[in-house]
């Protein structure tokens, strides 16, 4: 599993927090070129220095740690930022540093308007380089709050791109929805998913408006400027989002994911089972088992974290590259089970019984299954026996009870 993040954004959206970088077309295009190309050039550079570490997580090298026994699915996914600013011969070059581009999921994250400045040619492209899954950041599909988040696009253009995508040959196609705005009705919510699920993307991806520190949406509300809704009304918008999705025949596979049925995202699916991953570019994670190798499960193994700068690659006086700098953490036993427990407990899969009790010993399990805070699954032929989940209904609250599971001490 390979994920690159890309750092550039043409203008920044009101509520993001994510690391990015603005690259405006008003920005002269030499200027753009030249920032976008030390990019890649150092991306290639991070290729070559970890070559080992990815081809463990493409699954390549059986002999490398966290090779084999951890059956890490050989998925690309470039997110970010916006990855559709880069013109399509960068991405060129990256993808074919990285090797055969014979990925089970490769996804690329657009924006619609890219896509439609792009046209069928971009789309051509894309798939021409092997992206077999593409996720499009829609939000909504009212003016008024695309505007007030500052998105590029409105909701024809969210449309439109869609269908150019789906006539270009992609089947496979997610998009990013946002609930909870204080000035987002229910009503106006209702539609919003409407017309999501007229378009019948094979993914939807759905996320509660949160206040992310340094973002414009934290100055706005530090300042008055914007009340955050409710606690009800977010919940009322969550329980709607189920509802319809569910009566579309959408699978509530995560918290904030569904997806109609065998078309679950591999990537991210893989994430939540905790195996090895790569991470390449600014602000880009990884994980990683060094002494695992041979070992059946990783659930209860504390594995190394690693991290890249949020920072651009720059040249030196001497013309020559500066990469983004590099930092690692060992992970104790305690981070690693609290870490497990809760990607496990995010999803409809949720994790064993037996495990839960070994990796949380003094969790109130019991009393949260009594309160049905966690419910069993039975699981046909199950050798590890009964598994359990927080049931749809308490997805909303999944982080009060994930805390809950991890007494102080
Ligand atoms: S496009 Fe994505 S990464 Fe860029 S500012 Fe908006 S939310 Fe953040």
């Amino acid at each position: 599993m390979i994920y690159i993040h890309v750092p550039f954004c043409r203008s920044f959206c009101t509520y993001c927090g994510f690391y990015s970088e603005i690259c405006s077309r008003r920005d002269p295009q030499q200027v753009q070129n030249r920032i976008m190309e030390d990019y890649v050039d150092a991306i290639l550079d991070e290729i070559a220095s970890r070559r080992e570490e990815i081809a463990a997580a493409r699954g390549s090298d059986p002999a490398k740690p966290g090779a084999a026994a951890l059956q890490a699915p050989d998925t690309l996914y470039i997110g970010g930022g916006t990855p559709s600013v880069l013109a399509v011969p960068m991405l060129e070059r990256i993808v074919r540093a990285l090797g055969p581009a014979t990925y089970v999921e490769f996804t690329v994250e657009v924006n619609p308007d890219d896509v439609a400045a792009g046209g069928a040619s971009y789309a051509a492209a894309l798939r021409a380089l092997g992206v077999n899954r593409i996720s499009m950041g829609v939000q909504s599909f009212d003016d008024d709050i695309l505007r007030w988040m500052n998105r590029r696009h409105n909701a024809t253009g969210a449309r439109e791109a869609f269908r150019l995508l789906r006539s270009s040959g992609f089947d496979n196609v997610s998009i990013d929805l946002i609930f909870g705005l204080s000035q987002l009705s229910d009503g106006l919510w209702e539609r919003t998913v409407d017309e999501a699920l007229a378009l019948r993307p094979e993914h939807i991806s759905a996320y509660q408006l949160s206040v992310e520190p340094d973002s414009a949406l934290a100055e706005m509300v530090a300042s008055g400027r914007y009340t955050e809704a409710s606690d009800e009304r977010c919940r009322r918008q969550y329980d709607t989002l189920c509802r319809l999705l569910a009566a579309a025949g959408y699978v509530h596979y995560e918290v904030s994911n569904w997806a109609l049925p065998g078309r679950e995202a591999v990537h991210n699916s893989a994430y939540w089972c905790r195996v090895p991953y790569v991470g390449l570019g600014p602000s880009a994670h990884s994980l990683s088992f060094p002494s695992t190798a041979g070992k059946a499960s990783l659930a209860a193994v504390p594995g190394v974290r690693s991290w890249n700068g949020s920072e651009l690659a720059r040249r030196g006086a001497d013309g020559c590259l500066l990469r983004w700098h590099a930092d690692q953490e060992i992970l104790s036993g305690r981070e690693a089970a609290e870490e497990a427990i809760m990607l496990a407990l995010r999803t409809a899969r949720g994790l064993p019984l037996a495990q839960l009790r070994a990796l949380s010993p003094s969790a109130p399990v019991d009393d949260l299954l009594a309160a049905g805070a966690l419910r069993l699954i039975p699981v046909a032929a199950a050798s590890d026996g009964p598994w359990v989940r927080i049931p749809e209904d308490r997805f909303f609250v999944s982080d009060d009870i994930i805390s809950r599971l991890f007494p102080e001490g």
